[in-house]
C-alpha cells in the first residue's frame, strides 16, 4: 500500500515577473510594470499539479529560509502537497527574473539558489518517501546527480518519469530508468545530440530516443498532442481544441497527470490522452500553477 500516488523530486522558485516596453540592451534601465511574484519551477509546479488533480502527491526539494520559500511553501499546501520533505536553508529560493514585452517575448535570469543545494544526501535521507511513492517524477533543474541518487533510490515496483528540463545530455543509467522518457522537440534534440540528424520527424525522435534505453518516451508537439512510444509501437495522442492564451505551465501539468494516471494502472496512451486535456485546459488560463485545473474541470472539458 503506497501512501503517494506520486513523489515529485525538483526544483522550486519565485517567479519575479515585469512586464517592460522592451526589453533594456546592455548597459540600458527601462521602467515597468508593477512586480508580480508568481511560485514557479517545475518540481513545485508538477506537485501542485498532481495535487489539485485529486493525487495524493509529496514534493521533495529545497527553498531558502526567506519569503519566497515561504511563499512556496503556502501555494503547495493549499494544493493539498505534503511538504514535509521540503527541505528549507542553506541558499536563498530560486528565483526567476522574467520581462515580459508587449508581443509576450520575455527575457529570463535563473538564479537556481536552494535547487542547486538539493544534494544525493538529501535524497539518500528522504529513502522512506520513496519506499511509500508508487510514482516518482523528477526534472533538471536540481543538479544530475541528485537526479542519478534519485534513479538508485527508486523501490521495486515504483516507476520513474522524468522530464529532462532544461535538457542535457543524460547518463545511461538514467535513461533506462525512466517509463516513460518526457520530452518536448527541443529537449530531443539536446538528449540525442548527433542522433537526432537520423530523423526529421517527432516520430523518428520518439523511435531514436527509444533506442537510448528509456522504457518508453513520450514526445509533446504543443497543439499537435504527444506522440507514446515503447516497445509495442508509436501512438499519436490528439491534443484538445482550445482557445490558448498562456502555454506557461503545460508541459508540467502534462507530465504530471501522466505520471499519476499511470500509477492509477492506465496504459501509456490511456495516460497521455488524458494528459493532453489537462495540458488544454492549461492552456485556457494564465499563469502557472494558477492554470492547473481541478480532475472536475478536466472532466468537463
Ligand atoms: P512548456 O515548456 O510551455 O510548459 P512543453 O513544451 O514542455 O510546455 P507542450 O508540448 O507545449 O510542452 O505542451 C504539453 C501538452 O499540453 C501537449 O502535448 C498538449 O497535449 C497540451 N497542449 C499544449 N499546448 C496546447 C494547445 N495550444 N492546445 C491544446 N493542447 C495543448
Amino acid at each position: 500500500m503506497y501512501d503517494y500516488d506520486l513523489l515529485v523530486v525538483g526544483s522550486a522558485n519565485a517567479d519575479l515577473v515585469i512586464d517592460v516596453e522592451r526589453r533594456p540592451a546592455a548597459g540600458e534601465t527601462v521602467l515597468g510594470s508593477d512586480l508580480a511574484v508568481h511560485p514557479g519551477g517545475k518540481g513545485a509546479n508538477q506537485a501542485v499539479a498532481a495535487a489539485r488533480l485529486g493525487a495524493r502527491t509529496a514534493l521533495l526539494a529545497r527553498v531558502g529560509d526567506d519569503g519566497h520559500g515561504r511563499l512556496l511553501l503556502d501555494s503547495l499546501r493549499a494544493a493539498g502537497v505534503d511538504t514535509g520533505g521540503v527541505l528549507v536553508g542553506g541558499a536563498p529560493t530560486g528565483v526567476a527574473l522574467i520581462t515580459v514585452d508587449p508581443s509576450g517575448d520575455n527575457s529570463i535570469v535563473v538564479s537556481p539558489g536552494a535547487n542547486g543545494r538539493l544534494t544525493p544526501r538529501d535524497v539518500r535521507a528522504a529513502a522512506n518517501l520513496f519506499r511509500i511513492s508508487r510514482v516518482v517524477s523528477a526534472q533538471l533543474e536540481i543538479p544530475l546527480e541528485t537526479v542519478v541518487e534519485v534513479v538508485r533510490s527508486l523501490a521495486p515496483g515504483s516507476r520513474f518519469v522524468l522530464n529532462p528540463s532544461p535538457p542535457r545530455p543524460l547518463p545511461a543509467e538514467v535513461l533506462a530508468a525512466c517509463d516513460p522518457l518526457i520530452v518536448n522537440e527541443h529537449e530531443a534534440k539536446v538528449i540525442l545530440g548527433e542522433a537526432a540528424g537520423a530523423g526529421d520527424e517527432p516520430v523518428d525522435w520518439a523511435r531514436l530516443l527509444l533506442a537510448k534505453g528509456p522504457k518508453s518516451v513520450v514526445v509533446t508537439l504543443g497543439s499537435d498532442g504527444a506522440l507514446v512510444a515503447s516497445a509495442e509501437g508509436v501512438a499519436r495522442i490528439a491534443s484538445v481544441r482550445v482557445d490558448a492564451v498562456d502555454t506557461t505551465g503545460a508541459g508540467d501539468s502534462f507530465t504530471a497527470a501522466l505520471a499519476w494516471k499511470l500509477g492509477a494502472g492506465a496504459s501509456l496512451a490511456e495516460a497521455a490522452a488524458y494528459a493532453a486535456r489537462v495540458g488544454a485546459v492549461a492552456v485556457t488560463r494564465r499563469g502557472a500553477q494558477e492554470s492547473f485545473p481541478t480532475a472536475a474541470e478536466v472532466d468537463a472539458l
